[in-house]
Parts: structure tokens; sequence; C-alpha cells
């Protein structure tokens, strides 16, 4: 079974399985966009609710850390340390998700934020390896050490459908949890426990790699605190189903542990990646409209994800007024 099937039936199952929400192929860096994290499991935290009220979307960090509030509304252009234009992209942005709000009385470029951050809306997070054939390795112990070291999330796991050895487990840093996994049962057992990472202390970084000289930074507790909030709000945003099916006629949606958004290929006779797979080069392509398959429904019966929510902006402002 390739990577992607591998991983898509992996979130089928955890989503079912865990708390909170779940993505895939994200950044998972404090100052390099190098590492991609496979899966990322955010478990939710006490606010989660007030987070998933304001949109079912990513909040762009940089309008989380700028200086726009909410109360009184300000010209954005004082507002971010960064170029005119992409700070305006990025008030553009926040406006169009409802975190931040235009106050065209006060001016053509005031914004003020439309509700409060619920910083506490997330809580753990884990990052997921996945090594479906552990005798084509890579570079994944070089990978999972990298990961170990610079201590963004709580827990790294390596999942993998192969027989674990003890050779195996001893290649591995320590901290590494380790999950067998078949794609077909969707069976998961835990064979290693992963030990939680000091999210809360410094880390280090590997930002550049180049033959005979790497150069590595440190993360301070402060930079990885914000990395953690960036990468649970993509994680939010994203998910981790595909986003469009394919115009061919051999795709269905497979369902996989209850819920549907997968697509299978009746040609290939598995899960296809449709960015990468699918297409008029594609052998077996059979041009059709694609299956009407509702893949943010999916997320939303099956998480605490919600798809189009009110907004919080007119219920704070309404609780604001009688306050
Ligand atoms: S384009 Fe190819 S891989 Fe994609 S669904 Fe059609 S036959 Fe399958």
């Amino acid at each position: 079974m390739r990577e992607f099937a591998f991983e898509q039936r992996l979130c089928a199952s955890l989503e079912r399985e865990v708390d909170g929400v779940l993505a895939r192929q994200l950044g998972g860096g404090v100052h390099s966009a190098r590492r991609v994290l496979d899966v990322v499991v955010v478990e939710p935290g006490p606010t989660f609710d007030d987070r998933a009220a304001i949109t079912g979307r990513s909040i762009p960090r940089r309008a989380i850390e700028s200086d726009v509030g909410r109360g009184r509304s300000r010209d954005w252009r004082g507002a971010f340390d960064l170029p005119a234009e992409r700070a305006r992209g990025i008030v553009e942005r926040a406006v169009e998700v409802g975190f931040f709000e235009r106050d065209p009385t006060a001016g053509a470029e005031h914004v003020r934020r439309a509700c409060r951050y619920p910083d506490g809306w997330f809580d753990r997070l884990v990052a997921v390896e996945n090594k479906p054939d552990l005798g084509a390795p890579g570079d994944l112990e070089t990978q999972l050490l990298k990961d170990v070291r610079l201590g963004l999330v709580d827990e790294v796991v390596l999942a993998t459908a192969s027989h674990v050895t003890r050779a195996h487990l001893n290649r591995l840093p320590d901290a590494v949890g380790v999950w067998r996994f078949d794609p077909e049962t969707l069976d998961r057992s835990v064979v290693r426990e992963a030990t939680p990472l000091p999210v809360d202390e410094h880390g280090t970084e590997i930002v550049e790699e180049h033959a005979g000289w790497t150069e590595v930074r440190l993360a301070s507790p402060t930079a990885k605190a914000r990395a953690r909030r960036r990468l649970a709000e993509r994680a939010y945003g994203k998910g981790w189903r595909v986003d469009e099916f394919p115009g061919c006629a051999r795709v269905r949606d497979e369902a996989a542990a209850g819920g549907g958004g997968l697509p299978r290929c009746e040609w290939k006779g598995r899960v296809v990646d449709p960015g990468n797979e699918c297409g008029p080069d594609c052998p077996g392509f059979e041009g059709d409209d694609p299956p009407s398959v509702d893949v943010a429904g999916e997320r939303d019966r099956r998480t605490g994800w919600v798809a189009e929510p009110d907004g919080l902006a007119s219920r704070q402002a309404g609780l604001d007024r009688f306050g």
C-alpha cells in the first residue's frame, strides 16, 4: 500500500478514536519551513468550542500577533511589523474569516478584532510520522531525532505496517512512540509509548544543511509557543481529507472507520492521491463529473470542527452591550 493510502486510512481510524482535530502535511518547524509533519493530532483545550465558533478556516497567525485589538478600531497600517502589501493581505484574510472587522465610520483602513482569540483552545499536539514499510526507512531516524531535539510537539510517534523488531526500536530515539497499524483491518496497537517532549524549554533546530556545514538555531520557549499556535491553527483549517475528488468515472467515495471522504480508485484498486495521480495523463482516466462528496460535512459530523459557524463577532458584541 502506498503511503498516501496508509495515511488516509490511519487518519480515518484516528478520527474515530481521538478527541480533537487531525490534519496532514503541515510545516513542523519554528524558524525553518523545511520539516513537513505527516499527521498532526490537535487535542482540544478548554476553549475549543470558542475557537470553533469563529471560523472553520485558519486564522492568520500574524493577525493574532498584531497590535489590532478589540474595542476601539485602529488603522491597520501601524499594527504590523511587516511590509504594507503583506500586512494588507493578512488583514483581508482576517476579515474574511471573521477575526477582524472593518470600521468604516472611523476610517477606510480601520479594523478591530471581531472577537477574542481563545488562547487555550488546544492542548497537546501529537505528530505522527508514517512509514508503512520499515524496510525502506530513508532518513527516518535522523528526521525523528530532529523532531525530538526541537520539541515543538508534545509527542512524536512513528506509525508503520511493518513488524517492529527490537533492532528497529533501538535505532529510533527513545522518546519516539511506535504504533503498528494495519491499513486493511484498521487495527492499531501501541508497540512503544511516546515520552512527552519538553515543549516549554529551549529546543534546537537545523535551519540549513550543506556539504560540510549545518546551521543550527536555538528555538526559545516563546518562539515555540507561537509556532505551536500556528501549527494548531493550520491543522484546524486544513484537516486531512482531499479538497476535491477527481473528475474521473473510476473514483468512488470510500468509507473507512465509519466515515467517508477517501478517494478510492476502482481501476487501481486502492485509495489514490488525486493531486498527484489523477488526470488525463493517467492511463485509466475516464473523464466524468467528480462524485459529489461532502468532505467538509464528514469532518463536521465526526469531530468538534464546525464547517460554517455563525461567528463569535455578533454574539460577543451582543454580550458586550449588556456587560
Ligand atoms: S485518474 Fe486514474 S488514478 Fe485517478 S481515479 Fe481515474 S483511473 Fe484512478
